[in-house]
């Protein structure tokens, strides 16, 4: 129940047994363990009689390709590979684009399985797959708890009819994984040049990305350190999740968001081994879950069903009206986008949100809000913050480009959100100030810890 209520085939034709193997293109859901794509492949390849081959292709054009996001992706490639090695799985890494790469290692495939994704440009490339090779094409909803469609059919406005639909529902989607390997062994299958490299660094060398945004030390790639994460937080910090994740001053978060948008470990494996030592309706839990389900899947049903989620185009009417009615106030600040950037304001709280994600690649949840809301508050019009905020959120933070961060920055421009009292350039979008932070956490300790590091 569980893998056919996330598999869609996504092309009219058939699965074509007379030819090689079973392709299973991997490109949202890098791990082996809770990969429902994977599960599909080997089902497929058993039920056949057929090898599975991984196709993994790596391009150097996408948004933000920066050595920050590369090193990390590679850092988890590298062990996946050896990973799939030990199962006698073919992993194969390629250069160039996923749509070629698909289209060519098609060719000789009896059927290809896609990771679902969802931002527009990801889903243009599956169908453009879907459309160009003569075999069934599958696609896989393999990174939520419960598959987007079963969820809704349409654009939910609020994160508590999300939660209405999720909780009744869940724990059937919460079953123990086992990691299934095809009967034939596919690691001697020769393919030619492959891009590989022993070492990240080689790779960083060899691909045409940008260097100016800084690789970090903080997070290192891979299911191991998702792992390794999880657990501490699960021993460490979930007793007190509910009361300090909102706090920028403590480590109370799990720090899963750039694994997670890495599809290196699957939200179903996290709550599932949540559950091994927690009862599901301990607060604590419940209140992850609130995160890790109800708020992150809210995020995936706003981008795949709200074509403008990237775009200020894409907040409620009622949020725009109201912001545009209040485009003409008087800003007391305006900066540019190098002020920005450099976290040169005169504000030392916005200042240190910016340089905590310079350093660290990863923003505290509660400043993510703080630092998008003053966007607002110090450009000349909504539309230029949003912009702003998308293109910092995309360019330094390691779980950037992703639905969360679209939902994210929509919520501080009104989304999901219900209207306040009006007031200047907000109208009657929720505000945030300098004195809220004080009044709710030690802010300043916040400042000290960033505010003489330099990026
Ligand atoms: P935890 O508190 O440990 O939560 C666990 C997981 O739950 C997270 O990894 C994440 O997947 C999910 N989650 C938590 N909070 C939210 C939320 N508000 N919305 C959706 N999912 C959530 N998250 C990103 O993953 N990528 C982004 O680019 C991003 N940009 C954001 C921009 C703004 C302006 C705002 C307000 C929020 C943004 N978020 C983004 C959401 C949230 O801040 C991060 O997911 C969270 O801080 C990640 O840290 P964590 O894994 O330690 O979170």
């Amino acid at each position: 129940m569980v893998l056919e209520t996330r598999v869609k085939k996504i092309n009219g034709y058939g699965i074509d047994s007379s030819r090689d193997y079973i392709l299973y293109c991997m490109e949202a859901s890098q791990r082996i363990n809770y990969n429902y794509s994977l599960l599909l492949a080997v089902k497929l390849a058993n039920e056949n009689n057929k090898p599975v081959v991984v196709l993994f292709n790596i391009t150097d054009r996408y948004k933000h390709s920066n050595i920050r996001y590369y090193k990390f992706m590679i850092e988890g490639i590298l062990k996946l590979r050896k990973d799939f090695e030990d199962l006698g799985i073919k992993f194969f890494i390629r250069k160039g684009d996923y749509v070629s790469g698909c289209v060519e290692f098609g060719k000789k495939s009896c059927c290809i399985v896609l990771d679902r994704n969802y931002l527009s440009l990801q889903r243009k490339w599956r169908s453009e797959v879907a459309r160009s090779v003569d075999v069934a094409v599958f696609e896989v909803d393999n990174d939520v708890v419960v598959p987007v469609e079963v969820l809704s059919n349409k654009e939910e406005p609020y994160a508590y009819l999300v939660r209405n639909k999720i909780m009744p529902i869940i724990k059937n989607y919460l079953v123990e994984f086992e990691v299934q390997t095809p009967s034939i062994k596919s690691d001697h299958l020769d393919f030619g040049d492959e891009f590989y490299f022993n070492t990240v660094q080689e790779y960083l060398d060899n691909l045409n990305i940008g260097k100016s945004v800084k690789p970090v030390s903080s997070f290192v790639g891979g299911y191991d350190e998702a792992r390794k994460r999880l657990t501490g937080f699960i021993h460490n910090k979930l007793h007190s999740y509910k009361e300090y994740r909102s706090d920028p001053t403590k480590d109370f978060q799990s720090n899963l968001s750039p694994y997670l948008h890495f599809g290196n470990i699957s939200p179903v494996e996290i709550i599932n081994e949540i559950l091994k030592f927690h009862s599901f309706d301990d607060p604590n839990v419940q209140s992850y879950v609130n995160e890790l389900v109800v708020w992150r899947e809210l995020a995936r049903n706003f981008v795949f069903y709200n074509p403008n989620y990237n775009k200020y185009e894409g907040i409620p009417d009622w949020a725009k009206q109201t912001l545009e009615e209040h485009s003409r106030d008087e800003r007391e600040y305006i900066y540019t986008l190098e002020d920005l950037e450099n976290a040169r304001t005169h504000d030392k709280y916005w200042n240190s949100a910016q340089k905590e994600l310079l350093i660290t690649g990863k923003m505290h949840n509660y400043m993510r809000m703080y630092w998008a809301k003053k966007l607002i508050e110090w450009t000349r019009t909504p539309r230029e913050a949003f912009d702003i905020a998308c293109y910092l959120n995309d360019k330094y933070e390691l779980d950037g480009r992703d639905p969360n961060g679209y939902a994210g920055i929509s919520w501080c421009f009104g989304s999901f959100d219900r209207p306040f009292s009006e007031r200047k350039i907000f109208g009657r979008v929720r505000y945030m100030s300098a004195n809220g932070l004080q009044k709710k956490f030690d802010i300043d300790k916040y400042v000290e810890k960033y505010e003489n590091q330099k990026y």
